[in-house]
């Protein structure tokens, strides 16, 4: 049956979906007391394909990581979710630590993550993660082979950490539907050469019907690459590689706009803020915010370079401004992420000591411990302006939340021009976190801006956010995917000329 889409007017598409991700929707764990309990995983993603897969069904196939997740499988590994309010099933497959250490820690995110970013941190490429990496990529192919309910339901692929699925999957099925989304940014190919494993990782990307990256960029590298180290052709939206068709696309992501705008409408909402602010010892009146994953891409020194230069040049600023700093450890066993999260743990200190108020307080609260969605809401409302100076982002939703959480059009938002964001919300304050002076005034120019420009500026910036929320980012995607010319099918088995 097809029914009308409450979001766009288009008709909604109902067949059961297979979402395929590293991570999963919700974990078990185990409390203090013994008892096995259930949370949600936090960022929006997760939050948008849970809705989808609630309205459509289906299975979603992910690494089951919480240490009681075992507990809560049945004999097939399956669980039904939402634990409260039962609507698909998830199916988690197991990885031994050393299989998580190579594939995820290793090659995902100590080769193809600074590969893909360019913030300088140099990628390290070894025979045995690749190996592994190979492994579980092949593992995830067969469970979603075994889970298909039918060969016509759509199969939704998350990101770098499975580039090798849609490979493996369609010599298993090769009528599978199978679509992939990039949700970082796609190197050049003079910055992909460097992979050793390039060849791979784009034959399996190859394999999808549709790919889908963040921005146009993201795409024209791909196809760039797909033509120098596969000899595909085509330069629109269809490329031919291996005797198939193929879409390629941008679809920039956006956040669950809707969700963000009851949080801030809830009764509690104002008191949830007034939490904060004691909680955090805010006693200024004016209050900067930085929300960020503990990742050296996310241009956290920099921002902390810029801050002080804003407080060395604007003598009592001090005592007018409290800067609050959530940074979520991340990766943290891995060295570049240990040497960043010391770096700002010392400019912090340095901060705090060099601008410190007569009672001895610094102006920077740094907090390394997550919000969930409501509190970090309520951070986002009680904030004069907001930083976001990735060196290098896909998209960055944070700057996107930041927006939906401004229904009063107070705050500014302080954008690097290298994220990805930024090609959409061009009426942010722009910046670039390696010019220390230039952030500095950027800054500057947000603490002084008049309040019919802050305003302005925000009414633009939520019509972008709101015009483009997760849910139409899926929807997007998953009709492309349904609705591509039935001629881009793979040839029968057997008949894949040339690939391997
Ligand atoms: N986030 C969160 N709690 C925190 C900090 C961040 O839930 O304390 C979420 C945030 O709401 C956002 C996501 O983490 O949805 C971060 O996404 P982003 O695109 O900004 O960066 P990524 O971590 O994916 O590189």
């Amino acid at each position: 049956m097809v029914q009308p889409d409450r979001r766009g007017g288009e008709p909604a598409l109902t067949r059961p979906l297979v979402v395929v991700s590293n991570r999963e929707p919700y974990i078990h764990s185990r409390s203090a007391d013994g008892s096995v309990k259930w949370s949600p995983t936090t960022g929006g993603v997760s939050v948008a394909l849970d809705a989808l897969m609630r309205e459509r069904g289906g299975v979603w196939i992910a690494h089951g990581a919480g240490d009681a997740d075992r507990l809560a499988v049945d004999d097939d590994d399956r669980v039904r979710v939402p634990p409260d309010a039962p609507a698909y099933d998830l199916r988690r497959i197991w990885l031994t630590e050393a299989e998580e250490h190579h594939y995820y820690e290793g090659f995902a995110n100590e080769g193809l993550w600074p590969l893909c970013h360019v913030a300088h941190v140099k990628p390290v490429f070894r025979t045995e993660d690749w190996r592994i990496y190979q492994s579980v990529n092949r593992r995830f192919a067969h469970t979603v082979h075994a889970e298909l309910p039918d060969v016509s339901a759509p199969i939704f692929v998350q990101d770098y950490h499975l580039t090798l699925v849609p490979g493996f999957l369609r010599r298993l099925r090769p009528e599978a539907r199978v679509a992939l989304f990039w949700h970082i940014p796609f190197p050049h190919p003079d910055q992909l050469r460097i992979c050793p494993y390039r060849r791979e990782i784009l034959e399996g990307l190859a394999d999808c019907d549709l790919l889908a990256f963040q921005l146009e960029r993201d795409r024209r590298n791909f196809l760039a690459a797909a033509r120098a180290e596969l000899g595909a052709r085509g330069s629109g939206s269809r490329l031919e590689v291996g005797g198939r068709t193929m879409a390629v696309c941008a679809v920039p992501i956006g956040v669950d706009y809707d969700r963000i705008q009851a949080v801030t409408r809830a009764p509690a909402f104002e008191a949830e803020q007034n939490r904060l602010r004691r909680e955090l010892r805010i006693d200024t009146a004016l209050v900067g915010v930085g929300v960020d994953r503990l990742d050296y891409t996310k241009g956290i020194p920099e921002r902390l370079s810029a801050l002080d230069a804003l407080f060395t040049r604007w003598p009592g600023l001090n005592r007018q401004l409290t800067f609050v700093q959530i940074a979520v450890p991340s990766r943290s066993t891995l060295d570049s992420y240990a040497a960043v999260e010391a770096d700002i743990d010392e400019r912090v200190a340095a901060i705090n000591a060099k601008h410190a108020r007569a009672d001895g307080v610094g102006p920077i609260r740094y907090r390394k411990s997550a919000l969930r969605m409501r509190r970090l809401t309520a951070l986002y409302r009680l904030a004069d302006f907001c930083i976001v100076s990735s060196l290098h982002d896909g998209m960055n939703l944070v700057a996107k939340e930041f927006v939906a959480a401004r229904e009063d059009l107070g705050g500014v938002l302080v954008l690097s021009e290298l994220a990805g964001a930024a090609q959409e919300l061009t009426e942010a304050v722009i910046i670039n976190p390696y010019d220390v002076e230039g952030f500095a005034d950027g800054l500057q120019l947000a603490l002084d801006m008049q309040h019919d420009e802050r305003e302005r500026r925000m009414r633009a910036l939520r019509r972008v956010v709101a015009g483009r929320d997760v849910f139409r980012w899926a929807t997007e995607i998953l009709e492309q995917l349904e609705n591509l010319d039935p001629r881009s099918l793979p040839p029968a088995p057997g008949r894949l000329p040339g690939r391997r």
